[in-house]
């Protein structure tokens, strides 16, 4: 029995755990995928979420990037320094991970590769059963943090949104500037997919 179970193991999961470890709670996050694990993401993260945490995320910081491009159609650009902080970018399988190895050490627990496979509120607490054990895990409370793809919101009956398809595309470059700098691209020509 645990004060609090955790489904997802990404930046709202592991921020959660690390906290409720750190005011000494007994927390157990479950995650589906085996960490470190992938995801597509620009990896833009600002540093102004330091102030959150008692520890230093320079493992975790793949690149510092103060130059900005915005363009219209890949003309137009507008060139932007940032003068207070450079922005950190991020390889989410590292930041992720070395979010949830500082939960880990104020107590956290972790179960990876143990997908929740259902929820049900009993007398007073949670049961939370996964592929990984055959009984179910229990706690006094339960936090959705599995992304905007897992199945939480829908069993908590809080899901209102509507799904889109989106295509994310990562490559690397093969003739890195000196000086890095994030570009963002709007108005771009819309991509089909599937011949639809
Ligand atoms: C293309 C793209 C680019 C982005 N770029 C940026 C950016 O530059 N900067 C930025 O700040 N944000 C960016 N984002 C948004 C960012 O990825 C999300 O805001 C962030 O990942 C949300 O974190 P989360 O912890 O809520 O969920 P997630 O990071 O999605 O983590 C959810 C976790 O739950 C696990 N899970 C799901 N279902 C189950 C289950 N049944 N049982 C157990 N575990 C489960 C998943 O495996 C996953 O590890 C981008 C998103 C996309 C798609």
């Amino acid at each position: 029995m645990y004060d609090c179970i955790i489904v997802g193991a990404g930046p709202a999961g592991g921020t959660a755990a690390y906290h409720l470890a750190k005011r000494g709670r007994s927390v157990l996050i479950l995650e589906k995928e085996t960490l470190p694990r992938y995801k597509p993401c620009s990896g833009g993260v600002s540093p102004a979420i330091g102030q959150w945490f008692e520890f230093d995320f320079e493992p975790a910081i793949s690149l510092k990037v103060d130059q900005i491009r915005y363009s219209w159609q890949m003309s137009d650009a507008v060139e932007v320094s940032l003068r207070a902080e450079p922005m950190w970018m991020v390889q989410r399988d590292k930041f992720d991970h070395f979010l949830i190895e500082q939960a880990q050490q104020q107590g956290a627990e972790l179960q990876d590769n143990a997908e929740v496979t259902g929820i049900k509120f009993s007398h007073d607490r949670w049961q939370v059963s996964t592929s990984k054990e055959p009984v179910a895990e229990q706690a006094a409370f339960v936090i959705a943090a599995d992304g905007a793809k897992g199945p939480m919101a829908k069993w908590l009956g809080i899901f209102g949104g509507k799904r889109r398809m989106s295509a994310v595309l990562e490559v690397k470059a093969q003739n890195p500037p000196d000086s890095p700098e994030m570009h963002f691209e709007f108005g771009g020509k819309k991509i089909r997919l599937f011949g639809t």
